[in-house]
């Protein structure tokens, strides 16, 4: 299998995971993968959660976490959802000679949804120049996120590292403000794609979800960051920026993605990162999609 882009239908839609690369996030500039993921876990859960994954707290140094990007052919439409870190590390920046390898050019692409600005989902909105990289077309980001990034909140509610986030945000977003559109509400973006409020992770997170013929995909971007985030929805990450509100979203979008068994990406799941959301207690499990065979 290509372990860099993985095809697949949602109905009539032709969807691709695209992979954008992975980065290792370690100390000294991350915390442990542990700290960083389950802010609020304490030691003895964290040691039995993650004993069921054959993982211990301790011994755990180094998160490598894929980052993949959707793209999906919609009815004459061409939509990318996320453009991936760009040059943020030398491990990223591969979505665009995945999706040129792929048969598509950049300008082929007319939509592109944000689902929200950190480095990780906007570095590719922009080259090594600082030049526009989807010169065709249209933007799409929850208005709330816009305006949290762009009009000075950003920069008075942040900590320290949320204003490393900021500086990538002043650099991606700008580029993009006269070809964007804003959605305040749950609302099609195009048929089929649809626009749904995930805050949280950060103010105006956005999930995607998409559907034809009966089937769906949700896209739940940064809803999740790791599969332990579904056993354990309580846990927060370091950089969710509201963690009650992260923990809400979760509960609504992972019981809509179980109940609905719709097919799911998220993100930073290993790749392709799709896979569904089955109920197990009073949280949820991940179950990967077989590629192989
Ligand atoms: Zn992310």
């Amino acid at each position: 299998m290509n372990t860099e882009v993985y095809r697949f239908k949602v109905g009539d839609f032709e969807c691709m995971a695209v992979s954008d690369g992975a980065l290792a996030y370690a100390p000294p500039l991350f915390p442990p993968p542990a700290a960083f993921l389950f802010a609020n876990a304490s030691k003895e859960q964290l040691d039995r959660s993650l004993g069921e994954h054959s993982t211990q707290p301790e011994q755990w140094t180094e998160w490598t976490s894929p980052y993949t990007c959707l793209l999906i052919n919609a009815a004459g439409h061409l939509v990318l959802v996320d453009t991936g870190a760009g040059g943020l590390s030398p491990s990223t920046g591969r979505l665009l000679q995945n999706v040129r390898a792929a048969g598509i050019a950049p300008d082929d692409i007319d939509t592109v949804i944000i689902t929200h600005a950190h480095p990780d989902h906007t570095g590719g909105n922009i080259d090594r120049e600082g030049n526009l990289t989807f010169l065709k077309a249209r933007y799409v980001m929850w208005k709330g996120e816009w305006d949290f990034w762009t009009s000075g909140e950003a920069a008075q509610k942040l900590d320290e590292h949320g204003k490393m986030l900021l500086a990538f945000a002043q650099r991606n977003l700008p580029p993009i403000r006269n070809r964007l559109d804003l959605v305040d509400h749950e609302t099609e973006i195009l048929p089929g794609i649809r626009a749904v409020a995930a805050p949280g992770h950060t103010p105006g997170h956005m999930a995607v979800a998409i559907s034809s013929r009966r089937q769906q995909l949700l896209c739940l971007s940064d809803t999740v960051l790791h599969p332990v985030h579904l056993e354990q929805p309580e846990w927060y990450a370091v950089v969710d920026f509201d963690p009650k509100q992260v923990v809400a979203t979760r509960r609504r979008l992972l019981n809509k993605a179980a109940v609905e068994k719709a097919l799911v990406l998220a993100f930073h799941f290993p790749f392709p990162g799709l896979g569904h959301v089955v109920q197990k207690g009073t949280g949820w499990q991940w179950r990967p999609i077989q590629t192989t065979g």
